[in-house]
């Protein structure tokens, strides 16, 4: 859970702990149930009923107030609200007691998903309590009043009782899901499809080696289960594939060409950190240019309908971000990370029996020290004693070598070229010149002059391949602490011709 008032560049960090967990859900299957759809019912249920107990604070916060001291070290009457969910689609479909396949935020006809115009309203709330409200009086017809409502019969759902909560409004947008794992994996499918898969690919290994882009030496048409980030990475150069290839029996590109770009800019615009009315409008745009235009993937015989609920969902991301903010709000990259940290990660930490109490201890611990330390960075009195200062920094170390050099004798030549030392004859004679001479300083003419006629009267000198910085002399200490080390090798081969780098 996190708290909306957080500027986002720090809500985005895991370090800065905006997001706290407030509870594990079981993981049980319910196996010993053995009708799959009372299973079914009974998770939905299950799962309601944890959310209302962790959400219980919520509802008297949320009508009479809690005081809360801000950042400021001012205290305040607050109302908390719970205002978004942030999940994938199967989450929102459980949250929204909404069947698979319709969207969990209006109330479009299935099979009108891939349409634009078809004007739908979000799911209403009121209408939807009032059929829940009839369990008790009318048990019997409980399933049939709340199909009618659209929505699963469940019993007391957790925003039933939520104070001024709109749970159909409070889900989120999901780039990672929608987007990235969604549309454009359509996408990149369509797209392959239409065209000859070979030119696809031959047209991919054309592409010059670049900084920011990513290669995809062996094409991207023969590609199977991808990361958001692999995606990321195709739409990147998807638009350069295509543009000016021919369709097969000589349909126009063009629709094609117009779809592609439409959705790769709702793509992009939807993930813009900060929004005016004028982006807005444009993503508002791009949506109707490619609804203008999908056609063309009809026609090619590559679909039949658009029905898809993450393509519908488009639709309601314009409001969303006016209503919530930009999507890296509410992104559920971050909340997948934390599930690393705060699930994965305590159940490491245990013995793996009765691992609940002991992740649950792990956690606190970790979030009290965690605690600490900002309390201590942030008092004042207390700043010496906790600036820890890198061992690295400090410079009154006594610089140590070994015994015996790395290499005995190194040539001259080999540290320009091996070791990468461009200057050190020039380097070298300066510092015998200067170590030489006495009497007024020199000009830098007469040093210059000095360096070139000076002859080093050997050719090869012994290297040490580490130095180290070690407690001071003076420090008291019986034994030398090493402080620090330098390593330098050159490049080497192993004996098994495998070059280690510099
Ligand atoms: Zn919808």
């Amino acid at each position: 859970m996190t708290i909306g008032n957080i500027p986002k560049d720090i809500r985005r960090k895991p370090s800065r702990r905006t997001n706290v967990l407030v509870g594990y859900l079981p993981t049980t299957q319910l196996l010993h149930v053995s009708s799959a759809a009372s299973r079914r019912r009974m998770l939905a249920n299950l799962f309601h009923h944890c959310f209302s107990r962790i959400l219980n604070p919520l509802k008297d916060a949320g009508n009479t107030g809690v005081e809360m001291t801000g950042g400021d070290g001012i205290t305040r009457r607050t109302l908390p609200l719970f205002a978004c969910f942030v999940g994938d689609y199967p989450e929102q479909v459980l949250v929204a007691g909404c069947k698979t396949g319709q969207c969990p935020k209006c109330d479009i006809d299935r099979t009108k998903l891939g349409d634009l115009n078809t004007t739908s309203s979000y799911r209403d709330l009121q209408k939807v309590l009032d059929a829940l409200s009839t369990f008790d009086d009318d048990p019997a017809g409980y399933s049939a009043t709340c199909s009618k409502a659209g929505i699963k019969p469940i019993v007391h759902p957790f925003w039933e009782s939520l104070p001024h909560s709109d749970v159909y409004l409070s889900l989120t947008p999901d780039v990672l899901h929608q987007l990235y794992q969604g549309v454009t994996k359509h996408l990149v499918a369509w797209v392959t499809a239409a065209f000859d898969k070979k030119d696809i690919d031959a047209r991919c290994r054309c592409l010059p080696p670049n900084f920011n882009i990513r290669s995809f030496a062996k094409g991207i048409t023969s590609l199977s289960r991808l990361t958001g980030k692999e995606h990321a990475d195709m739409c990147r150069i998807l638009l350069g594939l295509i543009i000016d290839m021919d369709l097969p029996d000589g349909t126009s590109p063009i629709p094609l060409i117009r779809s592609t770009r439409a959705l790769l800019d709702f793509l992009y615009l939807a993930q813009y950190p900060v929004h005016t009315s004028e982006t807005l409008r444009l993503l508002r745009q791009s949506l109707r240019d490619f609804h203008a235009n999908k056609h063309v993937f009809v026609e090619l015989g590559i679909r039949e309908n658009f029905n898809l609920p993450k393509l519908h969902s488009l639709i309601h991301y314009a409001e969303s971000i006016e209503l919530f903010g930009t999507t890296d709000n509410y992104n559920t990259e971050y909340t997948e990370r934390l599930h690393i940290d705060l699930a994965k990660d305590a159940y490491r930490a245990t013995n793996h029996r009765n691992e609940y109490a002991q992740m649950t201890v792990w956690l606190e611990r970790k979030e009290k020290i965690l605690r600490h330390q900002t309390y201590l960075e942030w008092h004042p009195g207390n700043t010496p004693g906790v600036t820890i200062r890198p061992l690295s920094m400090g410079y009154n170390g006594t610089l140590t070598l070994t015994k015996w050099p790395s290499k005995k004798a190194v040539d001259l030549d080999e540290i320009v070229t091996e070791y990468g030392a461009g200057f050190f004859r020039e380097a070298l004679r300066r510092y015998l010149v200067l170590s030489k001479h006495s009497g007024p300083p020199l000009t830098s003419n007469q040093l210059e002059y000095a360096i070139l006629y000076t002859n080093l009267p050997f050719t090869s000198v012994p290297v040490y391949h580490k130095l180290k910085f070690t407690t001071p002399a003076d420090s008291g200490r019986t034994k030398h602490l090493t402080l620090d080390a330098i390593y330098v090798r050159p490049e080497r081969q192993t004996k098994k011709d495998i070059v280690i780098p510099a």
